[in-house]
């Protein structure tokens, strides 16, 4: 198998908190991520693809192919986007990085996916120092 990965940038607000809980126990759980009013990220996303090399094209998937699923589907809906409010796949969802990782993979999952290649992982850099790594829900391994 060969892995292409192609990245992607978007910026986004979010506030990571818990309904359930009081402010001080989100603040305590969740920092400065919990703040009431939000605040932004400038987020990168590293999409691999695993496959096949295709004999016709020497690809195991154009890469502009990719960017297009990936730009409609995920990033024309986050991009300078409130997570918690304005993107139907997050509505009710925690608006941590790990379940971003989760729901950009299910909005791409189908489309990536053909006999000779599928979506391998998606990578969120939501800080220099902080990032999240998805590789589905188990090893489709052959
Ligand atoms: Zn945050």
């Amino acid at each position: 198998l060969i892995y292409i990965t192609r990245r992607f940038n978007f910026s986004a607000s979010h506030r990571v908190y818990n309904p359930n809980l009081s402010d001080e126990e989100n603040l305590k759980i969740y920092g400065k991520c919990s703040n009431p009013n939000g605040h932004g990220h400038n987020y990168i996303m590293d999409v691999t693809v695993a496959g096949e090399i295709d004999t016709e094209t020497g690809f195991v998937m154009d890469l502009t192919e990719l960017k297009d699923i990936v730009n409609k589907d995920i990033i024309y809906k986050v991009d300078h986007r409130n997570l918690n409010t304005d993107v139907d796949f997050m509505k009710g969802i925690l608006a941590s990085t790990e379940n971003l990782a989760i729901k950009f993979w299910e909005q791409i999952e189908n489309k990536v996916k053909t006999n000779k290649r599928r979506l391998h992982s998606i990578k969120i850099q939501e800080t220099i120092n902080n990032s999240v790594e998805y590789y589905g829900k188990s090893k489709q391994g052959k």
